[in-house]
């Protein structure tokens, strides 16, 4: 996935998180802002979210552009929720584009984005990666290693895999958790909670830079920042 989004807080609907904002995930995926690699993301979208009373998260996602999905534009300002992980995607070359290898990815409560690539042959094989795209197994990966070791888990595949950009995005609907790889990061919190992304959807001075090789944790009591060891 080359953007992605992910929402902690009050609930929003789903239009107010993806589409409206001025330069929002519908805007980057056809002319982002801060992307360093691909210049569009029209291989497919996806939405993960956290619903009350129901133990696993929600998803819609699909292989078409963001931007062609009437559908979903007319459901979107329908659906709200407070824990929300939205991601468009420019598919690494040689990936497959179906829908089943777009983010977010799931396992549990978890909804997993990657943003980069990695070379798969050093990574082991997992019966539950939903699709053979990098970032699916990366997600496999990341879960069966357990979220808590995020960081490790990060830095002990980019000690296999140099060239690897390893710009996660994982949302549980009471934590997020983030690494910057190759690919930055920003996030806002306020008084309604807080909102982590690959670039800002506005130009409200209340974003945070994230710098590269860092792990974010973030709940909507504050954002904890620190350095991975490399
Ligand atoms: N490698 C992943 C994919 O193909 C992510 C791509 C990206 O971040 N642009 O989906």
């Amino acid at each position: 996935m080359c953007r992605h989004l992910a929402w902690l807080g009050e609930p929003r609907t789903l239009d107010a998180l993806v589409l409206a904002p001025e330069h929002g995930l519908l805007q980057q995926s056809h002319h982002p802002r801060r992307q360093s690699h691909g210049t569009m993301n029209a291989d497919g979208w996806g939405v993960g979210f956290h619903v009350p009373g129901r133990a696993e998260p929600a998803r819609w996602r699909s292989s078409r552009p963001l931007w062609s999905d009437a559908s979903f534009a007319s459901v979107a300002p329908t659906i709200s929720s407070g824990s929300v992980l939205a991601a468009v995607r420019s598919a690494t070359p040689g990936m497959p584009t179906d829908e089943s290898a777009a983010a977010p990815f799931a396992g549990g409560r978890w909804l997993v984005s990657h943003n980069g690539r990695v070379e798969r042959s050093v990574l082991p094989s997992y019966a539950e990666a939903e699709s053979v795209c990098d970032a699916a197994v990366l997600a496999a990966h990341v879960l069966a290693h357990g979220v808590d070791r995020l960081a490790d888990t990060v830095v002990e595949v980019a000690g296999l895999d140099p060239t690897a950009r390893l710009s996660l995005l994982l949302l549980d609907g009471q934590r997020v958790l983030a690494t910057t790889w190759g690919d930055g990061l920003s996030y806002r919190l306020d008084d309604d909670g807080v909102v982590v992304a690959s670039e800002p959807f506005d130009d409200d001075p209340g974003w945070v830079d994230v710098p590269d090789h860092h792990h974010l944790e973030a709940t909507r009591d504050g954002v904890v920042v620190t350095a991975l060891d490399r």
